[in-house]
């Protein structure tokens, strides 16, 4: 046997599909729609972050396309060195000025923005503390720094009051991490409750938007525009890939702030500057947000919708703030075969199970976006209401 073999990794993947933990990706022929083929088969989509249906928008494809033309279909270069076309500054100053914040950097994701800003932001001395539930990638951004770690219950100021208190002396600076919305759960930060300890505290903050932007505060501005806390929170990091559509992140802060991370956010002095199509795709989708709420507000109403006419039938939602919305199962095997079984009926979900959610609390996750019509939500919440009797899940 040769080392080239790959057995170890074989055999970790026998120890996965043990343990029902191997994934295989399913296939999306076609856009991502609220209607879709998926794997062969036509489904109505509760499983994506397209919140706005921007992904496949008319007036993204056009912008696309058009910066193709102009700008061909690459940067050509990390954009310190050559790759800092007129596109990206554009975008910054449009989203600077949508987030009603001095300044924004561009990312070529949302995972390099918390895994290039958290490094940047925090030495040696100092001290994150990070919600337990925040998301991988914050948590792989606070492992790159040389600060120290810990963490708070979710969303538990008792307990992010309890380590100020004790540890908040020893170190230099501090900075408390949180998601703006949970992804799991689709509950909201208490980010007032975050701000005001970090006021007393001496702390700085740290809000990842991902599953905010576009869809919280005024025409999806955002959790600190939902609180009324602008100027309040030091870094705010949104995602340009889900209600956005398209693909990349953003930190939005002082100029101060990004003039440095331009200086030592990693990714952006060494991985090569967003595309001109996905750049001009989301200048457009940031006007779209700028000159109408229609977008939004079409998204919380099919998610009042969706949630009013779920809970009626008894499933367990948990305790969801946004269009999130997790319908409870406990078991792992069991939310395997819901998941699985509402496919088969025509509903793809996904089903999130340990290690992503504890042990027990197996669930699956639909996502209402606001390209859903009426009646693709009632024919879902149909096929939901009578795959759960099926399984025994609801009477
Ligand atoms: N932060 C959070 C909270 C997320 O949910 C995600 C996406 N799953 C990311 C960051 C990463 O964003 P992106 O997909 O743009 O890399």
């Amino acid at each position: 046997m040769s080392i080239h073999d790959m057995q170890y990794l074989a055999d970790k993947i026998e120890g996965l599909k043990q343990d029902g933990l191997y994934k295989t990706f399913k296939v999306v022929e076609g856009p991502n729609e609220a209607e879709c083929v998926i794997d062969g088969k036509k489904v109505i989509n509760l499983s994506s972050n397209n919140y706005l249906g921007f992904a496949n928008h008319p007036r993204l494809k056009k912008a696309a396309i058009a910066a193709i033309e102009k700008y061909g279909v690459g940067a050509g270069a990390v954009r310190p060195i050559n790759g800092n076309l007129s596109l990206h500054e554009e975008l910054e100053k449009l989203l600077a000025e949508f987030k009603e914040e001095e300044a924004v950097i561009v990312y070529q994701s949302g995972f390099n923005c918390n895994a290039g800003t958290i490094q940047a932001a925090v030495d040696e001395g100092d001290l994150i503390i990070s919600d337990e539930l925040n998301h991988a990638s914050i948590i792989d951004g606070c492992r790159l720094s040389k600060a120290k770690k810990t963490v708070f219950k979710h969303s538990d100021m008792k307990d992010l009051e309890r380590v100020l208190k004790e540890r908040r002396a020893e170190f230099n600076k501090v900075l408390i991490i949180t998601d703006g919305v949970f992804s799991m759960d689709g509950d909201i930060a208490n980010l007032p409750g975050i701000v005001a300890l970090a006021e007393k505290y001496d702390c700085m903050t740290y809000v990842d938007d991902a599953h905010a932007s576009g869809v919280l505060g005024r025409s999806g501005r955002g959790t600190v525009d939902h609180f009324h806390l602008h100027g309040k929170v030091d870094f705010i990091i949104g995602t340009l890939s889900k209600a956005m559509g398209v693909i990349g992140g953003y930190v939005a802060g002082k100029q101060v702030t990004i003039d440095w991370l331009k200086n030592r956010s990693r990714p952006l002095l060494f991985s090569t500057g967003n595309t001109p199509a996905d750049t001009a795709a989301i200048i457009e989708a940031v006007k779209m947000l700028m000159e109408s709420d229609a977008y939004t507000n079409k998204l919380w109403d099919n998610a009042r919708l969706f949630k009013e006419k779920l809970g009626k039938l008894g499933f367990n939602t948990g305790h969801s703030e946004t269009p999130i919305t997790p319908i409870i199962i406990g078991d792992e095997a069991k939310t395997g075969a819901f998941s699985e079984a509402l496919f088969e009926n025509g509903v793809f979900t996904s089903p999130i199970v340990f290690p992503t959610v504890p042990k027990g609390t197996g669930r699956v996750r639909c996502m209402i976006t606001a390209a859903h019509t009426e009646e693709q939500i009632e024919r879902a919440v149909d096929i939901i209401a009578k795959v759960g009797r099926e399984l025994g899940i609801i009477e």
